[in-house]
Order: structure tokens, then C-alpha cells, then sequence
């Protein structure tokens, strides 16, 4: 899809610097079941003209959450939004938002879709036509005015959700993993078109800011890179600048350089990590089911990982592991992050590295590996948490509501869910506990042991 670029070449954007968007000591949570659960905390952010900023980080370390709040559509709990220097009481006046799902009404033509936006400001249909059909026009949708969302492709579709941010001029054009939902060479195909746009100063807004779970879009696309860490809620953990010439050149050391460095922040394994001579069982001791949530990875994923690795010689750089399988550094991190709960491996600098256990677990043969994981599954705090809990209860069963309401008060319920669902998954395969799905119980039978006894750590 050849793009609408009648600009000069070479042209840069004005950077004027003017904050635009400002959070100050932001904090937000929501109602759980328990009181509030704190989502984000002190978040001190600026958005200034003529910059793309990217809101990096893990699912659930609050990247939609502010976004939403920069854009007025929810509010914070404590702290301020302002748009240049106003502090907002609604919806904020110079965003408008792209979202994943792309969100159009699908009775409504394109054009009408792209109105949408002008109609609730209150601008004339003439004015609003002709606004809409330049945005359409510059976004590369020419000659789908009248189709209807269902006759569109995915990235087509996409394109109106763009053209109708756009139309509105906003100063900030706020997008959440807009392109997450398209396919590989779409997505791609998008990204670059924005950019061109972005970088012909033909653009009509004047920042960018972006979520993104995609630590290679990000060094892509931004100027800026702000990584948010959910531990234990979601907090600025470093930014980053990013200072390549655009258009980036990916095949660049510097490109490499940065997404490494990116990479270690967001797995938070540079120097206060784990393989900083800290004693590994002071570590293991202070781990409690609140500060050590467990990653979304079953056992089969994280089995494969650790036999891939062993293939490779029990050490490989991450990166190049996922290039091989296809897949991006960050679909492999929650399996990363169960290998080193677990002490099956560990990163140094960029490479995953098997520990001894590891080593032994990836190359055993079935029994085996169970025997070797019911001892180190115990590692992670909510098996060990549920394993003994049963044990003081010999012969009885325990709801799984019992932990559920434990974990209540320090994750939301989307999370709880997610923590059982590997914990049962862990604990299951290790033999040290049984569960029933119906009723949701967890239990030990009195004359069946475990594959090993639980080993106190
Ligand atoms: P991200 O976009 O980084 O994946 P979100 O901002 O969507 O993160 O969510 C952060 C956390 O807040 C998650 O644990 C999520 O379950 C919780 N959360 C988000 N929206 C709501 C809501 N409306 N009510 C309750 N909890 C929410
Ligand atoms: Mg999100």
C-alpha cells in the first residue's frame, strides 16, 4: 500500500520540548474484593512535542491503565494528570486514542467510522466530510470511504482506527498495542508507514505515545522508552534513550546494544539480580506468594525451554533462541522466569544458562524429571504455600477459594487465577498434590506419598 507522501525529503519534526502531557505522583487501584490493589504507583511521566514515547512492559504491569489515565478516560486515584499545565478533570482535550481491537461500529461506513470523532466535537458535516476524507486519504484508505468494517482486512481496518484518531488533529495521538492484533507482515507493513508519516512532519499531532509489550517495537518506534515493572505493582523501572537515526536500521549493533539492555530491565536481572553473589537461601527465604508471583508458563513450556537449551550446550543467548523458534524475546519470557523460580537456569549477561538441577531435569526421563521437579517446585512460593497447607491436613481436602481469598489481598483476580492455574499445573505434575476441577479442591491422599517429600527449604 503505497503511502500519501508528498513531503520534503529529509524534513524533521520540530521538537519544541513543550510538555504536553504531564503525570505527577500518579497512583491508581482498583476495587477488589479485599479493598484497593494498587496497579500503579508514583508515576512521574512527561510527553513533550515532537517525541514518540513507548510505555514498555509485562501483561499487567499497568501499561493500558495509564495510558487511559493521560487520556482522561479513567481517573487516578491520587496524584495529576495535566494537559499543558491544566490538570484534567475529564477526558483529556489533546488525545485521542488507537486501540488494539480497533473498535469501529461495524453498521457505519469507514468515512462515517472516521467522523465519529468530529461529530461528538460538534463540527459541521461539511466540515466534518472533508476533514474525514483527508485523513482517510493520508492514512492510505482511498477508495474504501463507503465499505463497511466487515469487508475490510484486519490492517485495513486498523487504518480507520488510526485515520479516526487522527482526524480529530489531536496533540498527543495515544496508541495501545495497535498493532498486536494484525499478523506479522501487516503489522510490520503498518509500523513502517507510520513512521514515514511521523518523520515527513505531515503528521498532525505532535507526540506519539505508545503501549507496547514488544521490546523490538519499541526500539523501533520510540525516542523514548519507559519500562514499567509489576513488581509488586506497577512502577517506572528505568527509561530509556533511545538516540538512533530513523529509519532505524535493525541489523545495527546499536539496535542489538539497546534491545539487550532493554531486555535485561524488564526481566530485572541486571546488577541487583539474583546472580549478583546474593545468598541464594536469604533469597529463597524471603520469597513469600505476594512479592513472587508466579509467571503464566505450564510445565510442558517450560520443559521444552530447558531441553532446548540443554541441545545447545546448557547455554544460549535468548535472543537468538527466539529468532531461531520464531518468536519474540518476550513470548519466552514468563518461561524464562520459571526456569530461574525453579533454579533450573539463570541469566548471565544475555545468555540463559542451565543450573546443575536444570541440566539433570532436561536431560531425565519422565519419572525422573517428575522426581526433580516435585524438589524444586516447592521454590515457588504458592505450590509450597498449598503443599503445606495440606499437609497439616492430612486426609482432607482444601477449597481452592482458600487461596484464592490468601491472594486476594495482594493481586487482582485475573492474576489470582492465573497463579493458581501454574501452581495447580506445577504441583500436579510434581505429584504433590492432586486437584479436582469440580469442586475446585485441592488435596493429598493419606496413602499415597509424593512422588519425594517436600524438601524444607
Ligand atoms: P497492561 O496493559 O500492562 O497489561 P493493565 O493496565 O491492563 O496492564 O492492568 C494492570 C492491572 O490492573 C492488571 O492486574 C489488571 O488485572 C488490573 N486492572 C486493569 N483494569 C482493571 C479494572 N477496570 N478493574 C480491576 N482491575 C483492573
Ligand atoms: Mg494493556
Amino acid at each position: 500500500m503505497a503511502l500519501n507522501t508528498s513531503h520534503t525529503p529529509g524534513t524533521t519534526r520540530p521538537a519544541d520540548g513543550e510538555v504536553l502531557v504531564e503525570t505527577v505522583a500518579l497512583t491508581k487501584s482498583y476495587a477488589g474484593a479485599d479493598g484497593e490493589l494498587p496497579v500503579l504507583s508514583g508515576i512521574d511521566l512527561q510527553v513533550r512535542a515532537g517525541e514518540v514515547v513507548a510505555l514498555l512492559g509485562k501483561s499487567g504491569s499497568g501499561k493500558s491503565t495509564l495510558l487511559r489515565c493521560m487520556a482522561g478516560l479513567v481517573p487516578t486515584s491520587s496524584g495529576t494528570v495535566a494537559y499543558k499545565d491544566t490538570p484534567l478533570t475529564g477526558a483529556n482535550p489533546g488525545t485521542a486514542m488507537v486501540f488494539q481491537t480497533f473498535a469501529l461500529l461495524p453498521w457505519l461506513t469507514v468515512q462515517q467510522n472516521v467522523e465519529l470523532g468530529l461529530e461528538a466535537k460538534g463540527v459541521p458535516a461539511a466540515a466534518r466530510a472533508e476533514a474525514a476524507l483527508q485523513a482517510i486519504d493520508l492514512i492510505g484508505l482511498d477508495g474504501f470511504e463507503s465499505a463497511y468494517p466487515k469487508e475490510l482486512s484486519g490492517g485495513m481496518r486498523q487504518r480507520v482506527g488510526f485515520a479516526r484518531a487522527l482526524v480529530v488533529e489531536p496533540d498527543v495521538l495515544m496508541m495501545d498495542e495497535p498493532f498486536s492484533a494484525l499478523d506479522v507482515l501487516t503489522a510490520e507493513n503498518l509500523r513502517g508507514e507510520l513512521m514515514e508519516l511521523w518523520e515527513s512532519g505531515q503528521f498532525p499531532t505532535r507526540a506519539i505515545v505508545l503501549v507496547t509489550h514488544n521490546i523490538e517495537e519499541a526500539v523501533l518506534m520510540a525516542d523514548r522508552i519507559v519500562v514499567l515493572g509489576a513488581r509488586p505493582y506497577g512502577t517506572i523501572r528505568e527509561t530509556f534513550e533511545v538516540g538512533l537515526d530513523r529509519p532505524r536500521d535493525r541489523e545495527s549493533a546499536a539496535f542489538d546494544d539497546l534491545i539487550d539492555r532493554v531486555y535485561r530491565t524488564m526481566t530485572g536481572r541486571h546488577k541487583e539480580g539474583r546472580l549478583a553473589g546474593r545468598s541464594e537461601n536469604a533469597e529463597h527465604d524471603r520469597r513469600t506468594p505476594a512479592n513472587t508471583p508466579l509467571p503464566g508458563a505450564g510445565v510442558d513450556g517450560l520443559s521444552g525451554l530447558a531441553e532446548m537449551v540443554l541441545h545447545r550446550g546448557g547455554r544460549c543467548d535468548l535472543a537468538d533462541l527466539a529468532e531461531d523458534l520464531g518468536l519474540e524475546v518476550d513470548d519466552i519470557l514468563p518461561l524464562v522466569d520459571a526456569l530461574d523460580l525453579l533454579d533450573f537456569a539463570h541469566m548471565s549477561g544475555d545468555d540463559l544458562l542451565l543450573t546443575p538441577q536444570g541440566t539433570a531435569y532436561a536431560g531425565a526421563d519422565v519419572q525422573e524429571s517428575k522426581t526433580i521437579f516435585a524438589e524444586a517446585a516447592p521454590r515457588a512460593p504458592l505450590v509450597k504455600l498449598i503443599t503445606s497447607s495440606l499437609a497439616q491436613n492430612p486426609g482432607g481436602a482444601l477449597r481452592a477459594g482458600f487461596f484464592r481469598d490468601l491472594l486476594a489481598h495482594h493481586y487482582t483476580s485475573e492474576q489470582v487465577t492465573r497463579q493458581l492455574d501454574t501452581a495447580t499445573d506445577w504441583g500436579r505434575y510434581a505429584e504433590l498434590f492432586r486437584y479436582d476441577a469440580e469442586p475446585e479442591e485441592y488435596r493429598i491422599d493419606p496413602e499415597e506419598t509424593p512422588a519425594t517429600t517436600p524438601r524444607k527449604e
